[in-house]
């Protein structure tokens, strides 16, 4: 297997920006691109002022940030894959849409390239069968935000083969993160944990049992979480949540992982959490502010 030196990233959304953050810190170029293109701008934004943060608190030097933000161009469109080692997708947690970008780049990507998908949740069998290299498809689940979380969890599918595993422990080693391997099962380990909580959580809400103050600070004193379970969702995105805990619904047939009904309410009301500024909180002012 060639050595890994470009990254192409699909998606430059709140997870593809950390992703392709660390890549260019850890010496990886990277081209980003998003289906809108002012994701992708924004995106650079992002980088420049998170990196000046680690600058400023002595973790990163500004010469290496320099460096770095030298490494990231962006993609207009896949056709600039063309020379890319890898492709990190992490577009929106949507099957459908997933499997039609895999075709796609099955089409122009060299042949030796891997391709890899940051879902948290979709089988990756089934994401690496929409692509033309099941043997050089794998699960590279980071955590947000990207450059602070540690883990990273990978999932290989069915026909992944011993050499790509071995290119993506590879790659996590490079990043000076610790990895989690999961079987591929309906939102692997992580989110399988995680989830059910959440939406459990969202429940407690629904049925009355507390607001979102009390819950939120129940959780954060009584468990020493250090956010609370509502703050989380809002953070990680509650069009994330909701999609997560459908395929665990369906995927594991199960009653118990039934979405709350007051998530689907706030994601229909296009209530996303922090990155549309509304979810259980309202983010409009200098400090969040519940909104039940
Ligand atoms: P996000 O909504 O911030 O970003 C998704 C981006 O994908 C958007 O910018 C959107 O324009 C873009 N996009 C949609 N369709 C596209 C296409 N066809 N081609 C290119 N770009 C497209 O969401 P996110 O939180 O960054 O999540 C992205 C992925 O990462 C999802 O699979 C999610 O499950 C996973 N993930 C999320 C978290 C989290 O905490 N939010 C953590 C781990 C993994």
């Amino acid at each position: 297997m060639g050595a890994i030196v470009t990254i192409g990233v699909v998606g430059a959304g709140q997870m593809g920006h950390g992703i392709a953050h660390v890549m260019a810190l850890a010496g990886y170029n990277v081209m980003l691109n998003d289906i809108d293109p002012d994701r992708v701008m924004a995106a650079v934004t992002s980088i420049e002022n998170n990196m000046g943060r680690q600058v400023a608190k002595g973790i990163i030097t500004q010469t290496a940030m320099t460096t770095a933000l030298a490494r990231i161009s962006r993609a207009e469109n896949f056709s600039m894959f063309a020379d890319c080692d890898l492709v990190i997708e992490s577009a929106t947690e949507n099957q459908a849409l997933k499997k039609k970008i895999f075709a796609e780049l099955s089409g122009i990507l060299k042949k030796e390239a891997l391709m890899a998908t940051n879902t948290s949740s979709i089988s990756i069998t089934g994401l690496a069968a929409s692509s033309d290299r099941p043997d050089r498809f794998i699960g590279l689940h980071f955590m947000n935000p990207v450059p602070m979380m540690q883990l990273v969890e990978i999932i290989r599918g069915i026909a992944t083969s011993k050499e790509t595993f071995e290119a993506a422990k590879a790659i996590v080693e490079r990043l000076n993160k610790t990895m989690a391997v999961s079987e591929d099962f309906p939102a692997f380990i992580v989110n399988r944990v995680l989830m059910p909580m959440l939406n459990e959580a969202i429940y407690t809400l629904y049925e009355g049992v507390g607001t979102v103050e009390a819950i939120d600070t129940g959780m954060k004193l009584g468990a020493n979480h250090p956010m609370g379970p509502l703050e989380l969702a809002d953070f990680i995105g509650l069009d994330t949540c909701l999609a997560i805990m459908q395929v665990l619904y369906e995927g594991l047939a199960d009653s118990k992982y039934r979405p709350c009904p007051l998530l689907v309410k706030y994601v229909e009301a296009g209530w996303l959490g922090r990155k549309t500024g509304r979810g259980f909180y309202d983010y409009s002012g200098a400090a969040p502010v519940p909104t039940r």
